[in-house]
């Protein structure tokens, strides 16, 4: 018996940084004389347009599509980012960075953040993030690239990138339609479905024109218009955990050197963020509309820029969550109409990579056994519940009781997995990830101490060290990282050296 052949149509619904990652991605991949790759995107409807903060995952995408830095660099106004600033999230006047990358180094098996906690008993007084180098050059605005030597404390460097996350689609797009990919504008009027499954045989543009197809992805935003309104798939509401639900975006000028990181200042009833690209700022102020009003929200945000506003603020709408599955019969959805979790942690395009990596290591033949859709949605719900206990730590860590918003968050019962992870580490310091999850162990130490979650006690085998061998290393470690950024060029010269914005 011969197998089910390829899946030879695909469709993609959607030209935001979803549709056309997944358009890139596809299209390096498959062989347009074998599948074709349609995108359909209405330049009536628009996109979000927002997004411009990113992750370390993101270069191993831009690496699979054979994408150069520089190029990518250049033509979307990109720079460096090497971890977020938190300002007043655990009390007022906290500030604490989470940078990429590993604080210290590990010694005989025993984790960096046992010693550090061990010395801190003994009246060491150095945070956690002065043995980081990514967050010591953060705060100096100093990058270079990670060295390749493993013995240079420069190969601990890692970054991610700000970048206009518009530039990023039509540079993806630019990609796509080299490699085949052929694109449709259009608004999507009905989605027509085989009577005998009810899977989706193709859409109609509401004037004659019909694109048809075998597979398709959900890639249109909030609207969720194939995965929602068509498949009838279900809403998995997060809002009592992340009650946010609205945000408004405005680029500033800027005002002074370009910093390599992400600010994220917490306000009243939610967070500001603070997104350096080349050649403006990119704004946002997150809120929960049940604790802020919308008036109130935009005074705020445009009283604290740190350069004119160089728009009026955009206002956006959002619930926390995701989709009961994220692949229905022949239809997957991925980006915002997958779910949302606020960007605090800049994970949604990271969300999105994965939802396209792991179709491709499902790749299914045109039958699409049920195990590969039970397998696809185990592994993305798994992906967003573990990111969403990651932000929602960020919230249910605080100590702020100065508006009913925080207050809220405060005494908010968690999900049990965040407690589970949050006692552990207070009662033993130790933290693991389970299931490869995304945010390794730094990440977790990093805003578990910044938010004042100290654990008891250091591991009992460093308790038994000598303290002044310990105090030596540490004292050596730091002193090796800070001399390492004092030769680091700033930020803003390197950019301007290797990498500066193509001309408008
Ligand atoms: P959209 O950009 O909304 O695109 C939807 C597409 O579908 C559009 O092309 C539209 O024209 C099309 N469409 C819709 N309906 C139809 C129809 N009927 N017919 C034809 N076409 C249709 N992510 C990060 O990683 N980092 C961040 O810093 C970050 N910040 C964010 C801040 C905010 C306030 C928000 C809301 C999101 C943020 N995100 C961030 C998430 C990020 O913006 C999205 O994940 C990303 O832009 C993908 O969006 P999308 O392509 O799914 O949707």
């Amino acid at each position: 018996m011969t197998p089910p052949g390829l899946l030879r149509q695909i469709v993609i619904v959607g030209g935001g940084s979803a549709g056309w990652m997944t358009a890139a991605a596809l299209s390096s991949l498959l062989d347009p004389r074998e599948v074709t790759i349609t995108l359909v995107e209405s330049d009536a409807i628009g996109t979000v347009g927002v997004g411009e903060a990113t992750i370390p995952d993101i270069l191993a995408f831009n690496r699979m599509l054979g994408i150069g830095e520089t190029e990518f660099m250049k033509a979307t106004q990109a720079t460096f980012k090497l971890g977020i600033e938190f300002v007043d999230w655990g009390r007022k006047g906290d500030r604490y960075v989470h940078p990429f990358g590993q604080h210290g180094v590990d010694m005989q098996g025993i984790d960096f953040h046992q010693y550090w906690l061990r010395a801190r008993g003994e009246g060491a007084t150095d945070p956690i993030e002065a043995y980081s180098l990514c967050a010591v050059a953060a705060q100096a605005g100093r990058f270079v690239l990670p060295d390749p030597n493993p013995r240079s404390v420069l190969s601990q460097i890692r970054y991610a990138y700000h970048f206009d996350a518009t530039l990023y689609a039509a540079f993806l797009r630019r990609y796509a339609e080299a490699r085949g990919v052929r694109r449709v504008e259009g608004a999507v009027r009905n989605v027509r479905r085989h009577a005998e499954n009810g899977f989706i045989a193709g859409l109609d543009l509401g004037d004659d024109r019909a694109v048809d197809g075998d597979f398709f992805f959900d890639c249109t935003g909030f609207r969720a218009l194939l995965a929602g309104d068509t498949l009838g798939v279900g809403f998995v509401d997060w809002s009592h955990w992340l009650p946010c639900d609205r945000a408004l975006a405005v680029p500033s000028a800027h005002q002074g050197p370009l910093a390599p990181y992400t600010r994220s200042t917490a306000r009243d009833a939610g967070w500001q963020w603070r997104i350096p690209t080349q050649r403006r700022v990119g704004n946002g102020h997150i809120y929960a509309s049940a604790f802020l009003s919308d008036d109130r929200a935009a005074d705020m945000l445009l009283s604290s820029l740190d350069g004119a506003a160089l728009a009026d603020p955009r206002p956006i709408r959002f619930r926390a969550g995701c989709r009961e599955a994220f692949w229905t019969d022949n239809c997957i959805a991925i980006g915002l109409a997958a779910g949302f979790l606020e960007p605090l942690e800049s994970t949604s395009i990271y969300l999105i990579q994965e939802g396209i990596s792991r179709f491709i290591s499902l790749f299914p033949r045109a039958d699409i056994p049920d195990i590969v859709r039970t397998e696809y949605n185990r592994h993305m719900r798994t992906e967003f519940e573990q990111v969403r206990d990651f932000i929602i730590l960020h919230y249910g860590a605080t100590e702020r009781d100065d508006t009913p918003f925080w207050d809220y968050c405060r005494t908010m019962k968690l999900p049990d997995t965040l407690v589970h992870k949050i006692e552990l580490f207070r009662r033993t310091g130790r933290v693991f990830r389970y299931n490869d999850e995304l945010f390794a162990r730094p990440s977790w130490i990093a805003v578990m101490l910044g938010q004042h979650i100290v654990p008891q006690d250091c591991d009992p085998v460093v308790a038994t060290l000598p303290a002044n061998d310990i105090a030596h290393s540490l004292k050596s470690m730091r002193g090796a990282i800070a001399a390492a950024v004092e030769r680091m060029p700033m930020h803003q010269d390197f950019i301007e050296r290797h990498c500066p914005a193509d001309s408008a």
